[in-house]
């Protein structure tokens, strides 16, 4: 008898992972903990950025418990810079619901459980850690997925989400091995079938892909309609104390709630009121963008009014204890800016 064609493409993908994937970090041991920090700080962040943070992280919380114990800002300032800080918020709310539990849980059930881990997470977390069939879709499996399939419904939307769940479900039962198929997916996604430009000349699936049959590949998946980019221009203001400290405001917003900013004029993306300065001064500016919203910054040096009010959450922080304090990386790069403007 022929091999279903399911069976057929979960066996090439794992023979391909097993030849091709990247020696990565969260690949030594697959243990629970170790997979499920990968996943968290890959979630909208670039390969080459969360390893410069993850050996780091991990050393600091080598287990749940050592999470769960942290207070929030010792885990936002180790996550400073890979952005995104609700990941970081939750991924502690995650470790003590763990803890109280008495462990990582193995099926996507209980997983879904866990404050913060939502149907990817759960089978990521199932399948790479524990070898459970368990199917993971995000948007580089449901690019895959709407090839291989030839799915018409445009990325991002819900029709393209239940037809690639449905799928990678179908696949994942097809597999010998859910650790090695669901990461070979991710894995061919990341270094074969690539966004732009697949390397269908180097794909072991290439006989058993219905776009690449129609000469599709190219066309599929149907791009989503983009929400338009928005420019904003945000006043920031570097004030310092006698002692060379800087003032910074604690921001209780929504966005980078908990994180350190630099006061900013009239313009800002935060909850926080602007601040009334004098004296000011251009130092420079700098680009930064965050979701949508392309932000030109501007830098100026200034000069706090006699009476102003200690409220608000202002406090005077030395720049050089700012490493270990939650910060976002615009304000990183403010203070970069003024580094490097500073006379020799
Ligand atoms: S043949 Fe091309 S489009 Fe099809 S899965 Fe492979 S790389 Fe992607």
């Amino acid at each position: 008898l022929p091999i279903a064609r399911p069976r057929r493409i979960a066996q090439s993908i794992e023979r391909w992972f097993a030849r091709h994937q990247r020696p990565l970090p969260w690949r030594d041991t697959y243990a629970p903990w170790r997979v499920w920090v990968s996943e968290a700080m890959l979630q909208q962040t670039r390969m080459e950025v969360v390893l410069g943070y993850y050996a780091r992280f991990l050393a600091r919380f080598p287990t749940p418990a050592a999470l769960a114990e942290a207070s929030e800002e010792e885990v936002l300032a180790a996550w400073s810079g890979l952005g995104y800080y609700r990941r970081a918020r939750m991924l502690r709310d995650g470790a003590i619901a763990v803890v109280a539990r008495g462990g990582i849980p193995s099926r996507v059930d209980e997983l879904l459980q866990i404050p913060g881990i939502g149907r990817y997470t759960a089978g990521a977390i199932a399948s790479i850690a524990f070898r459970q069939k368990a199917p993971i879709v995000d948007g580089n499996v449901a690019r895959i997925l709407a090839r291989l399939e030839s799915i018409e419904h445009p990325l991002g939307t819900p029709a393209l989400l239940r037809e690639a769940w449905s799928h990678a479900q179908t696949l994942v039962d097809a597999c010998s091995d859910p650790r090695a198929f669901n990461q070979g997916l991710m894995e061919l996604g990341a270094l074969v079938c690539k966004p732009r430009s697949p390397r269908c000349g180097e794909c072991l699936v290439r006989a058993l892909c219905a776009a690449h049959a129609s000469g599709r590949t190219g066309e599929l998946p149907r791009p989503k309609a983009k929400p338009a980019t928005r420019e904003l221009a945000i006043a920031l203001y570097l004030v310092r104390d006698r002692d060379g400290r800087v003032l910074m405001r604690r921001e209780r917003g929504k966005l980078m709630t908990a994180m350190l900013h630099l006061p900013h004029g009239d313009d800002s993306l935060l909850a926080g009121a602007p601040l009334e300065v004098r004296r000011k001064r251009l130092l420079g500016t700098f680009r930064h963008t965050v979701t949508n919203r392309r932000i030109e910054f501007s830098l100026f040096e200034a000069e706090l009014p006699p009476a102003v009010r200690d409220d608000d959450g202002y406090e005077w922080i030395d720049v050089a204890k700012l490493q270990t304090l939650p910060h976002p990386s615009y304000v990183a790069k403010a203070l970069k800016l003024r580094e490097a403007l500073r006379p020799a």
